[in-house]
């Protein structure tokens, strides 16, 4: 009934750090809280997907977590706290900017659907519906752990976890655990579990360590290339596979005890492990899938965004618009997966977002 039914002019999706980050401005550019936009997260506290993280990622393994606008994170969490965990870190600051911004977050409300009314979006949640002129969707991907299909992998006897499962190398002990993929976590989680039990890693391609030290110049133009496939409709692809793997004291250390030793992909899995196109074989007892994440985008589905190849074109000054809808705005994905990028993107989307509401409301 209308009753259950709540309109305001902006939905936001998520209240990560592209959520908070887009509440932020859409306060700043004059949508008022409540009334004019609320901000919609499915967990049960602040943090986004950072509260989620496995224990050991701690703020000094961590890349670095970017300020959001107006609050500094060190202020919240203090200046030597490179052993915090990430999980814990992150939501205390999060939870204070909430509070200091007095930003209209709701939770935990599940967005389930999103459909296109005409002249009024419909979000339908886990309690409630809302109408709106406008969402700017902010879900991240830890809901979305992607694993590739091998054949054989529902023979395997053993254990198969994705990282989003992982919480501690003690668990490991006295297996042999393969972790598979090329990424940042890939390399964290077998420098961990290697030092208690034995590991083998696999990765599709070669792995591309970074031969210069990370510049502002490298990440710009990560950026820049994932901004470019997005603007083309192509799905966003890793900025890994752009700015290649950081060699730190860490990593240097797990290389030199010889656990950066790679595999190539193995063809199959077998009941005991698996196997490689030559037919050679390697038993294992666990397969750890370091194999990344997906946007969490379901919900959308009947907005009917994405092209044939999977990707969703987008538009706009950093790539947040969906091409030739402009009440909708994707941030945190594609160049804005992170979380400097996350915090500009939230900016570009609530004044793009206001601007058109405003052209809108002066058209009719
Ligand atoms: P999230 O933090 O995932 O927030 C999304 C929010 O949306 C969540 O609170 C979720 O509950 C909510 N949500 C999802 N679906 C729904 C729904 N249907 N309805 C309602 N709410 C929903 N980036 C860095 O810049 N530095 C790092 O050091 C770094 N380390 C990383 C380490 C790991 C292991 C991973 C996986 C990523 C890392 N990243 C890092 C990338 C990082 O995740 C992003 O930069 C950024 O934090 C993501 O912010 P976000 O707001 O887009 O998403």
């Amino acid at each position: 009934t209308a009753a259950d039914t709540k309109a305001v002019d902006v939905v936001v999706i998520g209240a990560g750090q592209a959520g908070l980050s887009s509440a932020y401005y859409l306060r700043r550019f004059g949508v008022r809280p409540e009334t004019g936009f609320v901000v919609l997260d499915r967990s049960y506290g602040p943090g986004g997907a950072w509260q989620h993280r496995w224990p050991s990622l701690t703020l000094s393994t961590v890349n670095g977590v970017h300020d959001l606008p107006g609050s500094s994170f060190e202020d919240i969490v203090g200046s030597d706290s490179g052993l915090v965990p990430a999980s814990t870190a992150v939501p205390e600051y999060y939870a204070d900017y909430e509070e200091r911004f007095e930003l209209p977050v709701h939770r935990p409300v599940r967005v389930t659907v999103v459909c296109d009314r005409g002249d009024r979006l419909r979000i339908e949640t886990d309690s409630g519906i809302y109408t709106a002129r406008g969402i700017i969707n902010a879900t991240g991907t830890w809901e979305h752990p992607f694993v590739p299909w091998y054949p054989g992998a529902t023979r395997f006897r053993g254990r198969q976890l994705h990282t989003k499962d992982y919480r501690s190398a003690d668990e490991f002990v006295g297996k042999h655990v393969l972790v598979v993929g090329g990424g940042i976590s890939a390399v964290q989680l077998l420098d961990e579990i290697s030092r208690v039990t034995i590991t083998t890693w696999t990765t599709r391609r070669e792995p591309a360590w970074r031969t210069e030290e990370f510049s502002p110049e490298i990440g710009r133009a990560a950026v820049a290339l994932v901004e470019d496939r997005v603007r083309r409709g192509m799905p966003p692809g890793s900025v890994v596979s752009v700015t290649g793997l950081p060699v730190t004291p860490a990593i240097r250390a797990a290389r030199e005890r010889g656990v950066l030793e790679r595999q190539p992909i193995f063809s199959e899995i077998t009941e005991t492990g698996v196997q490689w196109p030559d037919g050679s074989q390697l038993d294992v007892d666990v397969i750890l899938w370091c194999t990344g994440f997906r946007s969490s985008l379901d919900h959308l589905a009947p907005l009917d965004l994405r092209n044939p190849g999977g990707g969703i074109t987008l538009t706009g000054r950093l790539a947040t618009q969906v091409e030739n809808d402009p009440r909708i705005h994707l941030v945190g994905y594609g160049p804005s997966a992170s979380t400097i990028g996350a915090n500009r993107a939230g900016r570009a989307a609530a004044r793009e977002l206001v601007d058109h509401l405003e052209a809108e409301a002066h058209a009719t």
